[in-house]
């Protein structure tokens, strides 16, 4: 049987989690690091360690079959590529930014200067959108500093928390791009690859699902179980239980992390006691 062959980051911010979430979709892999191939244990599969650059190219190739890497790395490079998953983490943006003392009012501010980037593409298509133009001037690495040395009057790069920016004395004032790590394919696979990565997909869905979700469990008098019921939509509907003491129900349900806090403050009001909120480790709906 033929191996998917995935590429991820060798290291940098990308690389743990791509690792992470292999792991968590089952699959095991032996100790590999310092190596530049591993082959997993127990699923038809072989990681690449790459630099985050590189993977676009190796798999528009086709000597990875699928690859691990930001949107902003992706949609630089141009290449016949499409998102088979998002993977939900290394968010970021491409920014531009100006020195924080530098007068700016809208993207007009821009015209005819000199913006450094590692993202020549990118800023270019956005200017290009925006009408705006201005000099690009790329730059591998160590942009925050270009507009310091004198060698451009603003910057596009990537920003998380903005402190980057800050201790270099520059001002965040555009997003070019929201991004995050993806899962990259080519337009053609194999049957058999296909196949694979459907089966790859269908285990990451799980373990996302899972992550968006709670387990929770409470207890509830019987004549407030309608109520509470409501509150809790479930997979299909809460699971009801008596409790030994007589009058009361012990309620299982599955909620979303996202409107969990809201919901727990609703069940409280409604009569609920002992919630208890568990993690689920995979959610299959
Ligand atoms: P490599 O040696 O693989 O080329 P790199 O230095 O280019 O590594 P990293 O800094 O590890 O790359 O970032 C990898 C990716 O992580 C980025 O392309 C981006 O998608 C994502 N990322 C998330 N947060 C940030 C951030 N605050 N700054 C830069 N990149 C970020
Ligand atoms: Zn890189």
């Amino acid at each position: 049987m033929e191996n998917l062959k995935i590429a991820i980051q060798k290291s940098g911010r990308l690389s743990d989690e791509s690792l992470g979430l292999l792991k968590a979709c089952g699959i095991r892999f032996s100790n590999g690091a310092g190596k530049l191939r591993t082959e997993a244990l127990n699923f038809p599969l072989e990681l690449y360690f790459l630099r985050d650059d590189d993977i676009p190219q190796y798999v528009a190739d086709g000597v990875a079959d699928l690859g691990m890497v930001g949107e902003n790395v992706l949609y630089e490079k141009q290449l016949p590529l499409t998102v088979a998953a998002k993977l939900g983490f290394g968010q970021c943006r491409l920014a531009l930014a100006v020195p924080k003392n530098e007068a700016y009012l809208s993207l007009a501010s821009l015209r005819g200067k000199r913006i450094a980037t590692s993202y020549p593409g990118l800023l270019r298509e956005f200017l290009r959108e925006k009408h705006v133009d201005a000099e690009i001037h790329e730059i591998s690495g160590s942009v925050e500093i270009a507009p310091g040395i004198g060698l451009a009057d603003a910057i596009c790069d990537l920003v998380n928390t903005g402190s980057t920016l800050l201790t270099n004395g520059l001002r965040e004032v555009e997003t070019v791009l929201q991004s995050e790590a993806v899962l990259a394919r080519p337009p053609q696979l194999s049957a058999e690859k296909k196949a694979l990565l459907q089966r790859l997909l269908f285990r990451i869905e799980a373990v996302q699902q899972a992550n968006r979700n709670k387990y929770i469990l409470l207890n509830a008098p019987n004549d407030k179980l309608d109520d509470i019921i409501g509150l809790l939509p479930g997979i299909k509907s809460p699971t009801v239980l008596p409790l030994a003491l007589p009058g009361w129900s012990s309620l299982h349900s599955v909620i979303e992390e996202n409107q969990f806090w809201e919901v727990i403050e609703k069940l409280k009001e409604a009569g609920a006691e002992g919630i208890l909120v568990v993690p689920i480790e995979k959610m299959i709906a």
